[in-house]
């Protein structure tokens, strides 16, 4: 249509005849119409512009026909000058819906633009065309006047159309079109009204042909989908077009400048409006730098809050914590003061992120920050330095007894549940309180990390308690640290091995299995125990592959004794397996490798499990165990009675035999309260049809109770400590040796 509009004005332009132009101009105009029609149906843009659009079409086009009028009288030109204007104000008024409603975030900023550009145009369009026309024509002073209001308006519909485009809303096709329309009906204005200032004649067929082709362009504006968000509030533009900005209001500024210096003043009334307009376009300038000045300062300072504030809570960031409390520090270096750190950490936040939604966590922890805010006194600094994490800053405080009622006061304003949108919500939280200590240089990082060290004893000592730092925890901390990072080089080191306990059948006395036990010996020859670095193992998730290798390992040492005629060919082996492990997609490649490259069978394998899994995620760990079960792989409850498994859970799940735990087996013998509990869960077991293992059989007494209460296996210092793989056919050997096993039956 663009392309059509420009066809059609070149047309125009080339041919010198009225009747064309007037046929020309006719068609673009019924054109026009029809595209307004179509785009009603279709796009159906704001119902509030279509008054605006159908006044400025009608009145545009009566005034063209007024003032062509072959014969034009002084009234005819007076309505002609009438429409013209009326067409301006309808632009105005259409305009300011349309800026109004796009909006923008800078309003005064673009406002000061458009109201330079706006005097400029004003100022150059009175000195070259309006203020000679009125010497020249000798029309009557109410077309002049007329023409004089139609060119202010004129400046306003430029003032406005900078507006929206300089706006920061992103400008859509629609926009650009119709702004394009605008500014080709002010060319023809613009030619128009050189025309009637009598400098120079310019021909009709070069004078209208921007009308013609500002049909087709604002035909086109309104064919396009992008008109029905004409009036929406626009996407903010992420690029701001700052340089043709810049180009246009200086334009405005030099024009009406150099139109100044090369003219003279004609008159009284000349000089008086070129002094007033030049006074308000210097006015507007001033405030406009001084705004500009002042935005730039505000933005900077804006830029400097939110680089140390949170943006969710508002409060202070970790950069400005750690100042606040370098000041902290510094002050009190002198005084009895002994500045505190809180270290609050919101106990299980990802639960109430992951099952209430982000939008509520968000509003949770707004609700804390207010909470912490209100709990603390006024002195005291309150900062948000990660997700959930909070810290307080007291520097008023003078020991740690003060520090510990101020911990005990913030833990009590969880007491209360926090309401949020989607209701109440119960949040606890750990504490760790870090107390920097008299006369001794503790840098702000130090003291911080004192306090989060403190929050995670908080964390294992249960949550929703307060813990208060001392140097052995940092010690602890080290240890462990070093155990973390040693233990992720153990495999590639070997430094790891597996032990094996014999698991004899109580009843004939033989070996019938063995359990494997991890353990770990460090470069310096010490010895870990596995009760220390499994959990370690499991937190870090180096137990996946340290887990695979103890697999394949326990598999090939039985495959080896089975060869090698230790034990029998039916012998079993115990592999411990952790809840990290079986949510390992892979675990199931992993057993079924093992199995493949030992060539032992699937139901020589137990795998052992604690209850645990059964409890944190267990619908992932029943998919795992069932889908080994399948294949004959057999699944042991280590420990059994030490966790918090249901009863529905157990039948629920693939199990095939019970470990009872030492604890119950320790007092076997002699305690008739462990002695029912045994017997209990050897009753359960025996009637769903599992297998039962005792495990810690120290003494032969406890074996003989066992025995008694129907205790199929067992394990323990008495048969055997877990030996190396090649002490097992020395071990075994003396175990067959042990002519006593009769006696146990007895
Ligand atoms: P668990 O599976 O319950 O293993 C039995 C633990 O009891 C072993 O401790 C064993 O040495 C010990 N024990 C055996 N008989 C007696 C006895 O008569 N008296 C006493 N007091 N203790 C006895 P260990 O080897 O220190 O292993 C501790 C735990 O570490 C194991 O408990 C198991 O949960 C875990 N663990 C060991 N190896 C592995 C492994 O390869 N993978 C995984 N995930 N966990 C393992
Ligand atoms: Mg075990
Ligand atoms: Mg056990």
């Amino acid at each position: 249509m663009v392309l059509a509009g420009a066809l059609l004005a070149v047309v125009h332009m080339a041919i010198p005849s009225a009747t064309v132009s007037d046929a020309l101009y006719l068609a673009s105009t019924v054109f026009f119409g029809v595209a307004l029609l179509i785009s009603a149906t279709i796009h159906k843009p704001d119902r509030r512009i279509w008054p605006v659009v159908l006044v400025v079409a009608l009145c545009s086009v009566a005034g063209q026909v007024a003032g062509n009028n072959t014969a034009p009288n002084e009234s005819m030109r007076a309505v002609s000058e009438l429409l013209f204007f009326a067409t301006q104000l309808a632009l105005v008024i259409g305009l300011l819906v349309v800026v109004k409603r796009r909006g923008t975030h800078e309003v005064s900023s673009v406002l000061g633009d458009s109201v330079i550009v706006a005097i400029g145009v004003w100022l150059t369009v009175w000195i070259s065309l309006l203020q000679p026309s009125l010497d020249v024509t000798g029309e009557t002073s109410t077309v002049t006047i007329l023409r004089g209001m139609t060119t202010g308006a004129s400046a306003v519909v430029v003032l406005l159309l900078a507006y929206l485009l300089f706006a920061d809303a992103v400008r859509t096709p629609a926009v650009t079109l119709l702004s394009a329309a605008i500014g080709l009906s002010l060319l023809g204005d613009l030619l128009y009204a050189i025309n009637t200032s009598g400098h120079v004649e310019i021909a009709q067929h070069f004078a209208y042909a921007p009308y013609v082709m500002c049909y087709f362009v604002g035909a086109a504006a309104f064919m396009h989908p992008s008109i029905s968000q004409l009036t929406d509030h626009g996407t903010i533009r992420s690029s701001h077009n700052l340089l043709g900005r810049l180009v246009v209001t200086t334009s405005a500024l030099v024009v009406p400048v150099i139109f100044l210096s090369v003219t003279n003043p004609e008159s009284t009334s000349d000089r008086v409006v070129r002094t007033i307009s030049i006074a308000v376009l210097a006015t507007t300038v001033m405030f406009r730098v001084v705004q500009a000045v002042r935005s730039n300062a505000a933005s900077q300072a804006a830029l400097v809050r939110t680089a140390k504030t949170d943006a969710l809570t508002g409060l202070p960031n970790r950069p400005l914590v750690i100042e606040y409390l370098a000041e902290a520090l510094q002050s009190a270096w002198k005084s009895s003061r002994r500045p505190t750190v809180l270290f609050i950490d919101v106990d299980r936040f990802k639960a109430i992120n992951d099952s209430l939604g982000h939008a509520t966590g968000d509003d949770v922890l707004m609700s804390v920050a207010s909470r912490l805010r209100n709990a603390v006194p006024d002195r005291a600094i309150v900062g948000r330095i990660a997700g959930d994490e909070f810290v307080v800053l007291d520097s008023g405080t003078h020991s740690v007894a003060d520090a510990m009622m101020l911990a005990d006061h913030v833990l009590n304003a969880f007491k209360e549940p926090l309401a949020v949108d989607q209701g109440d919500v119960f949040v606890s939280a750990s504490i760790g309180v870090a107390v920097a200590s008299k006369g001794q240089m503790i840098t702000p990082d130090e003291l911080l990390r004192n306090a989060d060290t403190a929050m995670y004893r908080a964390k294992h000592a249960g949550r929703n308690c307060v813990a208060l730092f001392d140097e052995s925890m940092l010690e602890r901390v080290t240890q462990r640290l070093a155990v973390e990072t040693a233990l992720y080089r153990a495999l590639e080191r070997e430094e790891l091995e597996l032990f094996h306990q014999p698991i004899i059948d109580i009843t004939l006395g033989d070996v019938v299995g063995f359990e494997a036990l991890m353990r770990w010996e460090r470069e310096d020859g010490t010895m870990v125990s596995p009760a220390e670095f499994i959990p370690i193992a499991e937190e870090t998730g180096t137990i996946v592959p340290i887990g695979a290798w103890a697999l394949l390992e326990a598999l090939s040492h039985l495959r080896g004794w089975i060869d090698d005629g230790v034990c029998s060919k039916d012998a079993t082996m115990s592999v411990n397996v952790s809840p990290k492990q079986l949510h390992d997609p892979n675990f199931f490649a992993i057993v079924n490798e093992a199995l493949m490259r030992s060539r032992v069978r699937a139901d020589q394998l137990w795998l052992e499990v604690t209850e645990s899994v059964m409890i944190t995620e267990p619908e992932i760990a029943l998919a795992s165990l069932t889908k080994l079960s399948e294949i004959g792989v057999r699944v042991a409850i280590d420990d059994f009675g030490t966790g918090y498994s249901s009863l529905s859970l157990l039948q629920k799940f693939p199990i095939h035999r019970i470990k009872i735990d030492r604890s119950f087996v320790s007092g076997v013998a002699d305690d008739s309260s462990a002695r029912s509990l045994a017997r209990t869960i050897l009753a359960m077991s025996s009637s769903l049809g599992m297998d039962t293992v005792a495990e810690g059989v120290e003494s032969l007494r406890q074996l003989q109770t066992l025995s008694a209460l129907g205790c199929a296996k067992a394990q323990g210092f008495l048969i055997s400590h877990p030996v190396p793989v090649h002490a097992m056919r020395a071990t075994i050997a003396a175990l067959n040796d042990i002519s006593n096993w009769p006696q146990i039956r007895r």
